[in-house]
């Protein structure tokens, strides 16, 4: 049975006389990874910062998991995962204790092996933030949402700039962390990514919603119109060459 977790009704949002959201309304299922795509400037950003509560609203109502957020913004803080901005990580201090620190702001206690470890980065235990690749300091963001054990996480464009073995590796944790029962709204403008990962995903262009289903319907909707590709695809393209020839290993550890 579906069950709705974030209901989001006619949000808008004014920058001025400048409106980034008009007016956009979705749901999103309990235990779904929910893709928002768009080119940049689209909203993405704004709209999950105003759900996350970081953000003012300039109108519309957003429910999350039955909390009102204009009457129980910090019932929702509760229940949710939001990735730190790294100027948050404070430079002389290690991942493990960082960990810590952020538990202790959350009021929980935490186990900063068992964290790092459910993002393999138990032997960087003793490392600092600066010190990691690309994609560690992905997998440690990721590891800092889950901090208090939220029921709903969200990552605003996490796989940009990674290379593929990273980008895969990260889908990985992804789906492991939806498999444990955590719902995950992403944004994305990868729409292979987003092919892969999301259940569902939305479109949205210059502030609206312009199409909103799961990948596969999307796509044959497309085709239903009679859309073809330009030419002949092949069979393979050339991130598969890439990956085939390089393999899906990690070449970030050490
Ligand atoms: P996305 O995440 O999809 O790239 P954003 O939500 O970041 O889009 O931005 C949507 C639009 O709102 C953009 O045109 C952006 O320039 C504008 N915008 C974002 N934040 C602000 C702000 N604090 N003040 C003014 N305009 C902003
Ligand atoms: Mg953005």
């Amino acid at each position: 049975m579906k069950e709705t977790i974030i209901s989001v009704r006619d949000l808008r949002k004014k920058y001025g006389d400048f409106e980034a959201v008009k007016g956009i309304s979705f749901e999103v299922q309990k235990g779904e990874i929910f893709g928002l795509l768009g080119p940049n400037g689209a909203g993405k950003s704004t709209t999950l910062e105003i759900i996350e509560t970081l953000r003012d609203k300039t109108a519309g109502t957003v429910i999350v998991d039955g909390f009102d957020l204009d009457k129980a913004p910090g019932e929702i803080k509760k229940i949710i995962g939001v990735q730190l901005q790294t100027s948050g990580y404070y430079p002389g201090l290690n991942l493990s204790e960082l960990i810590e620190l952020f538990g202790g702001l959350y009021n929980r206690r935490v186990r900063p092996m068992d964290l790092l470890d459910a993002v393999n980065l138990r032997e960087k235990a003793k490392a600092k933030f600066k010190e990691l690749s690309g994609g560690q300091k992905q997998r440690f963001s990721i590891a800092t949402t889950l901090i208090n054990q939220p029921k709903i996480i969200f990552l605003d464009e996490p796989t940009t700039g990674l290379d593929p073995q990273a980008r895969r590796n990260l889908w990985d944790l992804i789906k492991e962390i939806q498999a444990k029962g955590t719902t995950v709204i992403i944004t994305t403008h990868y729409m292979d990514e987003a092919e892969k990962l999301c259940d569902r995903v939305a479109i949205v262009d210059a502030g609206q919603i312009i199409a909103l289903d799961t990948p596969d319907k999307l796509i044959d909707q497309l085709v239903a119109t009679g859309f073809e590709r330009p030419k002949e695809v092949k069979k393979a393209n050339l991130e598969d060459v890439f990956i085939h020839l390089t393999g899906h290993a990690l070449r970030e550890e050490h």
